[in-house]
């Protein structure tokens, strides 16, 4: 089943006498994606009309299309123009469609960026572009501004600049790799990689976001797996977007990851006219939780350039979520978030579930609609909290207490910070009171 008749064919035209060893050789694989058109109506049969062609030269002029062989072999040649694969591979004239509210870097990655490779965010944790290239270039990549840029696997001196801007950040403490595809890096670099980060003592956890479970599976090796057995605790998330890519090859590879021990989480891409069913969804999600990977987050497609085709309204996705709450498995759904463009960071979204609240009841509604009201505790006594953890009877052991301050709404809520409110820093009102001051 590894080697259908889909991969047989390509296989077969890609070289006069195929073997399945080199099938499910990753290095094979990225030496022969297809990333021209001519390649790709050769190896799937598919042919364009001249006009078409003219428009997807234009569009892979922008925005260059790579294909691994086995992740083409997933397509559908005799409905491609709908397949979920062929859509999320192969790109199109609505790429050049660039809309007012659409930028480049719509997540500000750049901007927060105080070395170059990290993205600081949040305060306890960073983003690590550990390398910038991908074996598939996918169509709805937030990052699109970079793909297919400078095609490199960085260099241990370039990955040495945010090792170090990590090691001088103790408020790190987890730490994602991601990129492009960390995976990309030969194993040696990664185990490289992973040693000198674990080094630092305030990381506690490292994890790698990677999309080879799907577009290249046979990336996941045995080899790969002892190598990363080494660097417990050590957190997977893969992307599947749609139930086809769950496929023999892509049981294997998950499975080889679940059996390293590694836990495993999925992030989905909410994308129009490829996943933006809770039908489908749901079978995702299901087919997930059978290979063990834990559904982590599905986000609201970005507004990055040229991703207008695949943008979905919220209301899909809260729509999505309405289907799943309740109607299956807590640990088979995602989060659903948003990601706040200029780079506010992931903003979690889902169906109202508190209807009304007076001061010892709140009514709440379940997902079959039913309306139910939840009797608040009478003699719950209010502790006002100094932060005096020495003192507090909760027994918290002293040197596991986060000494960081409270931010945003934490801060409004929390006794030991005196804010009461938070407000823009050029508020009109407020300028006034300082100029009359
Ligand atoms: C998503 C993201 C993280 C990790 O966020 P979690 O919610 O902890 O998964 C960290 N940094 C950046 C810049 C991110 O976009």
């Amino acid at each position: 089943m590894i080697y259908n008749n889909s991969q047989k064919a390509i296989a077969n035209k890609i070289e006069e006498t195929p073997n399945l060893r080199n099938w499910k050789d990753w290095k094979w694989q990225l030496k022969h994606s297809i990333r021209s058109i001519e390649q790709f109506e050769f190896l799937t049969g598919i042919k364009f009309e001249e006009k078409e062609k003219q428009d997807l030269v234009k569009t892979f002029d922008k925005f260059p299309l790579s294909i691994t062989p086995y992740y083409l072999s997933l397509i559908d040649k005799n409905n491609y123009k709908n397949d979920p694969v062929f859509r999320q591979a192969f790109g199109g004239i609505e790429e050049l469609i660039t809309l007012d509210s659409e930028l480049s870097d719509p997540l500000s990655e750049d901007k927060d960026s105080p070395t170059e490779g990290i993205t600081h965010r949040y305060p306890d944790r960073v983003l690590f572009h550990v390398s910038n290239t991908c074996s598939m270039y996918c169509r709805f990549c937030t990052r699109k501004r970079k793909v297919g840029d400078v095609d490199f696997v960085p260099s241990k001196k370039q990955l040495l600049k945010g090792i170090e801007y990590i090691a001088n950040t103790p408020q790190v403490r987890d730490v994602l790799l991601s990129g492009g595809d960390p995976f990309m890096l030969p194993d040696d670099m990664i185990d490289w990689l992973l040693t000198e980060i674990e080094k630092i003592p305030h990381v506690e956890i490292i994890r790698i976001g990677t999309r080879m479970p799907v577009v290249l599976p046979y990336r996941i090796t045995d080899k790969l797996v002892a190598v990363l057995k080494k660097h417990q605790p050590l957190w997977i998330n893969t992307h599947f977007n749609h139930p086809r890519e769950i496929t023999a090859s892509a049981k294997e590879a998950i499975a080889k990851l679940a059996d390293g021990g590694f836990p495993l989480g999925n992030q989905s891409v909410l994308l129009a006219n490829v996943n933006d069913c809770p039908r489908i969804m749901k079978s995702l999600l299901h087919k997930l939780v059978q290979n063990r990977i834990r559904p982590y987050y599905l986000y609201q497609c970005d507004l990055s350039e040229g991703l207008s085709h695949f943008r979905t309204p919220i209301g899909k996705g809260i729509e999505i979520m309405e289907s799943l709450i309740g109607h299956t498995s807590g640990f088979a759904r995602p989060t659903y978030v948003i990601d706040a463009p200029g780079g506010g960071g992931k903003i979690p979204v889902m169906p109202n579930y508190i209807i009304s609240w007076s001061t010892n009841k709140v009514i709440l509604r379940n997902y079959e609609g039913v309306i139910t009201s939840y009797k608040e505790p009478d003699n719950y006594e209010y502790k006002l909290c100094n932060r005096d953890c020495d003192n507090c009877n909760l027994e918290l052991n002293l040197s596991e207490i986060d000494e960081s301050d409270a931010i945003g709404i934490e801060g409004l809520l929390s006794d030991s910070n005196d804010t009461i409110s938070l407000i823009p820093e050029d508020n009109e009102r407020l300028l006034r009171r300082d100029e009359n001051e």
